[in-house]
């Protein structure tokens, strides 16, 4: 039988092969992780979640001292944003969540972690610096990075991604965002909070396309109302540079002319590319296509002792999806478990403010795969604490299929991600809506507005004529006191 350095080799130390390197050497696997760039974390935490939800809050902070009139208070004169400060927040909270993401972290729990560009040289070993490393089995979990949309003239001017946006030197007086998915919403908002002037540019006829229309709308209209500016139903002509300062956006809206945005600065975020180039892949026969690794229910890749976990499959590119692959991969590999992915739980949340959060089905994926559905709302503007906060807008809405059995819910509402977990526990748990609708929530908390969309579901049902002219026969109930 062959033998190997490694029992596993982990190529990517973000959310997915952090979980698999930390899970596997804890559990006594002579483990190996690889990572290209000079310290472990992903995206996540150096470019995309920890970032983003950095400056988003930072963003909020400085639109409320500018809305202080609304809470009653004095209206104050703010100063202009120093971009270098919010930069100096966003690198200490990532310099303290990379504590737990060090190398000397996964070498206390056992894995030994290597940094450079590795390339299969055969499917049980990799290349890198000179020095091969073999193992039994590999995790391929090395993430996504932002595509790059053919437009003419695109390749030819300095363009911004996430990659660079949060370690700016300073605020952009405008920018142009191509993409309305949640990135760039979240962007969107956070940059035009902040005072800068932001237009955003979107194919489709609707923002952040995956959601509802109705939800994505009401977004839409805060941050419209908040002063961003959108350009729906437009597609990209060309892009040129007329200069450092100004960059041009020619774009095609239906029925009229091309029409010419200009800004400072231009920000892509139209989707994500699977990082699967120059790793050797094709050498070794590993199957991939555009959107990513295939990979089946257990993760395995055509090759079945390599695996495939994260944004690289291109499935869910979520950092708790990535997680949660790295735990399968782990149960498969490792434990010799057979577990299989299941995503019918798996909830998002855009943290735009509002925030937009979603598990199960919305409206959309039931329409598309033909489910019979009825939905029920409850409005924050009917929540006490919601309106003591300061926050009308949104709402929740529930679905329930043809049995009444619920199959999706999503929150639009402050804190809406926060409020989500409460179902994430209700469907992973299989717990009857009876049960949340009688279960005592505290009071004034945003959180009544999960109970109180379930006995919106169960009101009719009780306060029914069939049920009162019972009550009636037998209790001898007098009825109504005041016509
Ligand atoms: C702006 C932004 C905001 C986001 N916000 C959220 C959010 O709020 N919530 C959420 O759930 N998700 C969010 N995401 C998505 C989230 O960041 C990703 O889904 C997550 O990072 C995926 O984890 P991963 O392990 O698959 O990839 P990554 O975290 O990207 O890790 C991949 C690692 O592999 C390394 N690598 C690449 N190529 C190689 C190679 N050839 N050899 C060795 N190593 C390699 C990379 O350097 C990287 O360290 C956001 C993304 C962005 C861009």
């Amino acid at each position: 039988m062959a033998s190997y350095e490694f029992d596993i080799g982990i190529l990517g130390g973000g959310a997915a092969g952090l979980t698999v390197a930390a899970g596997a050497a804890r559990l006594g696997a002579r483990t190996l992780l690889v990572e290209k760039e000079k310290e472990l974390g992903g995206d996540c935490l150096h470019y995309g979640c920890v970032p983003s939800k950095t400056l988003i809050r930072t963003a909020q902070v400085y639109h409320l001292m500018k809305t202080s009139r609304q809470f009653g208070l004095p209206a104050i004169e703010v100063p202009t944003v120093d971009y270098g400060e919010v930069v100096k927040r966003i690198q200490s909270v990532i310099q303290t969540i990379q504590e737990h993401d060090s190398e000397e972290r996964f070498c206390s729990l056992g894995a030994r972690v290597v940094f450079g560009s590795p390339v299969f040289t055969d499917d049980h070993a990799i290349k890198m610096d000179g020095e091969t490393y073999s193992a039994k089995r590999w995790v391929i979990a090395t993430g996504s990075s932002p595509s790059a949309p053919p437009f003419e003239g695109l390749a030819e001017i300095p363009y911004l991604t996430n990659k660079d946006i949060f370690s700016l030197a300073r605020l952009p007086e405008s920018m142009i965002i191509l993409g309305a998915g949640p990135i760039a919403t979240e962007m969107a908002q956070a940059f035009c909070r902040l005072g800068t002037e932001v237009r955003v540019v979107q194919r489709s006829g609707q923002i952040l396309s995956k959601e509802d229309k109705d939800m994505a709308d009401s977004i839409m209209e805060v941050l419209r109302s908040e002063g961003v500016q959108f350009y729906l139903n437009s597609t990209v002509q060309h892009v040129k540079s007329n200069g450092n300062d100004e960059q041009e956006v020619v774009i095609n809206q239906e029925d009229s002319a091309p029409v010419s945005l200009k800004a400072e600065k231009i920000l892509v975020a139209m989707g994500r590319k699977p990082n699967i180039m120059d790793m050797g892949l094709e050498r070794i026969d590993v199957a991939f296509d555009r959107k990513g690794l295939k990979v089946d229910e257990r993760l395995r890749t055509n090759l079945k002792h390599i695996y495939g976990a994260g944004d690289v499959t291109g499935a869910y590119q979520f950092t708790h999806a990535a997680g949660y692959e790295g735990g399968i991969v782990v149960s498969n590999a490792v434990f010799h478990l057979p577990r299989k992915v299941n995503y019918t739980w798996l909830p998002w949340c855009t943290y735009t403010d509002p925030e937009l959060a979603s598990i199960g089905m919305n409206e959309k994926r039931a329409k598309e795969t033909g489910i019979g559905y009825t939905v029920w709302t409850e409005a924050f503007k009917a929540n006490d604490r919601s309106l003591a906060e300061g926050e009308r807008a949104g709402k929740i809405k529930m679905l329930l299929d043809e049995k009444e059995n619920p199959i999706g819910v999503q929150i639009l509402g402050p804190h809406a991600g926060e409020l989500l977990n409460e179902w994430v526990s209700v469907l992973n748990g299989k717990v009857k809506l009876s049960t949340l609708a009688s279960a005592v929530h505290p009071y004034p908390t945003l959180g009544e507005i999960n109970k109180k969309v379930v006995g919106s579901y169960f009101s009719p049902k009780i306060f029914s004529d069939r049920v009162k002219k019972g009550l009636k026969l037998f209790f001898q109930l007098k009825g109504r006191a005041c016509e």
